[in-house]
């Protein structure tokens, strides 16, 4: 195995267990490693601190797998790690009222470039590491073994795999081909996925529990879903009592999947409008109009891709909860997200309180909401967590 020396200085994130060991932090390479080996990391002394896979090509040139240096990170390591992954997600699926969720999460499940996605019998993958590239002939093997799901398809997304020096290409690495169709459970709710042409993995299944949290109070209530994508907010809110529910999204593919699901979970069409439009526009013209709601829903995309972009991004939350307390009737409630790992809940939090400023409304937090547990947190890994939420009273 080749030794990798860590500069000396460098040591402190390596001992918090942090996975990520940028390429800067190198002190220099005895030999030659392959990109996606396994290497071990020494300190500056030459003593043990960890083994991980290598990659040059990537600013993360180490991704840390294992302290214990008498612990082998061979075949049986990973297939530990899926089968504990794995297992750890059978509370959440054990009522059977849910059949689809994140399986494995990178990092944050020990297996740093591996996302693994569960949509009732079949697995949409993302292999975002050159080191878990080689490994994948296991994992498949593994997830095979524990699942025996009906296809596995690579999903994964290529700006990342790009980092890393790897090519993309979305094709079936077990089983069948996926259908266009594939029905999930989510809370009792039914939704149709395109694994193959959706977005992301298929489905944003990080949402599962904010979207029962904000239906709960959507009873008798006029609903506003922006940046809907295939109505998961939508149908939540319409089972749980919503009179009318206005979803909105630029996506028309997501548009006509909302109007299915519409359909497979029996509700009456006539309570729900869809307009597959851009949102910023959209909220203008109802401002314009005077259409007011008494829920607003606001799940954009990732808006700070980065901490650099994080300012820019801020302005760009900013304006849309302005816009969405604007449409609001006094008392309503504004359930605002963001999904940017640069933001964390504090300034997310002052973000709302400048737009309820400048929409000259007050605000009252009465929930934060968080990414579920099959989105779990590593305590050692903070970069991890991404997903946050206010739930507003707005007066
Ligand atoms: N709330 C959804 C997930 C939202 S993901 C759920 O519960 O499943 C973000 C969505 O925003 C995507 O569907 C994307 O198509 C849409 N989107 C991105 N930019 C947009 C814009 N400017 N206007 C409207 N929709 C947009």
């Amino acid at each position: 195995m080749i030794d990798v020396i860590l500069k000396k200085g460098k040591e402190k994130a390596v001992l918090h267990r942090h996975p990520w060991v940028f390429s800067g932090a190198i002190e220099r390479v005895k030999g030659n490693a392959e990109n996606g080996d396994v290497v071990r990391l020494l300190d500056a002394k030459g003593a043990f601190m960890a083994y991980g896979f290598y990659n040059d090509q990537s600013r993360v040139a180490l991704r840390l797998l294992e302290w214990d240096e008498t612990v082998e990170v061979n075949e049986s390591w990973f297939r530990e790690k899926v089968a504990v992954a794995v297992a750890s997600r059978s509370n959440l699926l054990a009522d059977g009222t849910t059949n689809t969720c994140r399986l494995i999460f990178s990092e944050s499940d020990y297996l740093p470039g591996l996302i693994v996605d569960k949509y009732a019998d079949h697995l949409s993958v993302q292999v975002l590491t050159s080191g878990m590239e080689k490994m994948m002939p296991v994992i498949i093997d593994e997830l095979q073994r524990l699942l025996k799901p009906e296809s596995i398809f690579d999903k994964s997304d290529a700006s990342s795999r790009d980092h890393e020096g790897l090519e993309t290409e979305n094709i079936v690495l077990a089983g069948n081909h996926p259908p266009t169709r594939v029905e999930v459970k989510e809370n009792g709710v039914i939704y149709n996925i395109n694994i193959a042409e959706g977005q992301k993995s298929g489905f944003y299944c990080d949402q599962r529990d904010n979207r029962k949290i904000t239906a709960a109070y959507a009873k008798g209530k006029k609903v506003l879903d922006c940046f809907s994508y295939t109505g998961g907010f939508t149908l939540n809110c319409l089972k749980n009592g919503a009179t009318s529910v206005t979803a909105v999204d630029s996506s028309v593919l997501a548009i006509d999947t909302l109007k299915e699901n519409i359909i497979l979970n029996k509700i009456d069409p006539a309570k729900v409008t869809t307009i597959p439009s851009d949102v910023n526009k959209q909220l203008r013209k109802f401002r314009d109009d005077g259409e007011m709601f008494d829920i607003v829903i606001l799940d954009p995309p990732k808006y700070a891709p980065s901490r650099s972009a994080l300012d820019k991004a801020s302005r760009a939350y900013k304006d849309l909860n302005r816009l969405g307390m604007l449409l609001l009737n006094n008392g309503g409630l504004l359930a605002t997200f963001s999904c940017s790992g640069a933001m964390n809940m504090e300034t997310f939090k002052q973000v709302i309180a400048w737009a309820a400023l400048d929409a000259g409304k007050q605000v009252q937090f009465i929930h934060q909401f968080c990414q579920p547990e099959d989105h779990p947190v590593r305590a050692s890994f903070p970069e991890g967590e991404y997903l946050k939420g206010l739930l507003c009273r707005v007066f």
